[in-house]
């Protein structure tokens, strides 16, 4: 390989509009406000690593300032289009906030907003990450946001919308970009191999796309180092041994011990998971993935039909969860998504993944409150003496009160007198 390699997220950044992925609501709204020459003076792009807004910025940039514009789309060819592409032009000032948070950072870039544009109809200023600003450096922005020339618009993009003063907020037009379903960045993932004549082994872009919550970024740097690790061939197993994975097939195997009340397979898990030096927090992120899918399949009581979950998997997903419940299966993406979030930080990480895993082997076995208390309302007026007709029939997984709960359901009775 003489030529210099070019990193698949860099070669493969979408340029129009058409190309951005997951995002059809924000292409529409800013292509139509392009093509009906409504356009704000000020942007905020916000939403999680990865989904596009930088990318975004760029080709709205384009937009305000190519001159063979078609529609909304730019042409991508001009100079304009060819250097905003390249962050190099002179009439789009990209700043990073997070290593430029300083005010005179911003009085730097913003010395020049005067200046009329170099070529374009406008000066763009894209500010990345525009939360991580200090106070003063908001201050000195808010000034020029503001009352901007009319020469000028303002790009801002962030992760953490909520640390923006509402003073800049409102006067920002938002749009906020969800994360890419995994189906949509496996489309991709597709797309993107096909050009590089890359032979994925069966499943691995699903498995990519898994790993990274709506990320398509992260999405391609994974397949740029499965290429460099494995070659163009890469397998499922190949990305199991490169990023600490354990394949889904065995998280399955064990959610469904787990749904048994098999507490000793977390246990063994744990182990193996931490005895093969084994990511503990890829583990755990694979894990909550795996349990939004059966909670998917779950909610959608059988038709799978739409969503983001295999079409081969349904049968199985299907019989895990109900293992669980649906009322026990939020549950368990709450212990999974406490546990991961506390692992990296812990002292003792393997007795965090240890007791998670145990307690989700209990979930199973625990009755949703609601049918707890019909249960128990229901018992308590039929040992009423004055009822007569026979209790009405069981239904399954409803079965009588053993002479215990019984008990314990009368003395609750004489302690407070229920009616
Ligand atoms: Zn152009």
């Amino acid at each position: 390989m003489a030529e210099s390699y070019t990193v698949l997220a860099l070669k493969y950044r979408p340029r129009r509009f058409a190309d951005l992925v997951g995002q059809p609501h924000i292409v529409g709204a800013l292509s139509n406000a392009i093509a009906t020459n409504r356009v704000a003076h000020a942007f905020l792009l916000t939403g999680s690593r990865g989904t596009g807004k930088t990318t975004t910025a760029r080709i709205l940039a384009s937009a305000l300032n190519c001159p063979n514009r078609q529609g909304a789309e730019p042409c991508g060819e001009c100079p304009s289009c060819v250097q905003i592409a390249q962050g190099e032009d002179l009439d789009v000032i990209e700043m990073d906030a997070a290593s430029n948070s300083r005010v005179d950072d911003i009085r730097e870039r913003l010395q020049t907003v005067e200046t009329r544009p170099a070529r374009g109809r406008y000066r763009v200023f894209i500010i990345d990450e525009v939360h991580m600003l200090s106070t003063s450096a908001f201050n000195a922005l808010l000034k020029t946001v503001e009352e901007p020339p009319p020469h000028v618009k303002f790009i801002l993009a962030t992760t953490n919308p909520e640390k923006i003063p509402e003073t800049i907020l409102s006067r920002c037009q938002r749009y906020d970009f969800r994360r890419v379903t995994v189906s949509e960045i496996v489309t991709r993932l597709e797309q993107v191999c096909a050009n590089e004549g890359a032979e994925p082994g069966p499943g691995l872009l699903r498995a990519v796309a898994e790993l990274v919550e709506g990320g398509l970024r992260d999405a391609l740097s994974r397949l740029d180092q499965l290429f460099a690790f494995c070659g163009l061939k890469p397998t499922v197993e190949d990305a199991e041994r490169v990023f600490g994975l354990v394949s889904r097939p065995r998280l399955l195997e064990l959610l469904e011990a787990l749904g048994k009340g098999d507490s000793k397979s977390g246990i063994l898990f744990t182990e193996e998971v931490f005895e093969s030096g084994k990511d503990v927090a890829e583990v755990l992120a694979s894990l909550v993935s795996l349990t939004r899918s059966l909670l998917l399949v779950a909610a959608s009581g059988g038709d799978a039909k739409g969503l983001d979950v295999p079409a081969d998997e349904v049968p199985r997903l299907t019989a895990v969860a109900q293992t669980f419940g649906i009322h026990g299966l939020v549950y368990v993406a709450e212990l999974l998504t406490d546990c991961r979030n506390r692992v990296r930080r812990a002292a003792f990480p393997r007795v965090v993944v240890e007791t998670t895993l145990v307690k989700l082997s209990l979930v199973g076995r625990l009755e949703p409150l609601q049918e707890l208390m019909t249960r128990l309302n229901h018992a308590a007026d039929s040992s009423e003496p004055r009822t007569e007709s026979p209790p009405p029939a069981t239904e399954p997984g409803k079965r009588p009160l053993s002479e215990r709960e019984q008990a314990a359901v009368n003395a609750l009775k004489r302690q407070f007198g229920a009616r």
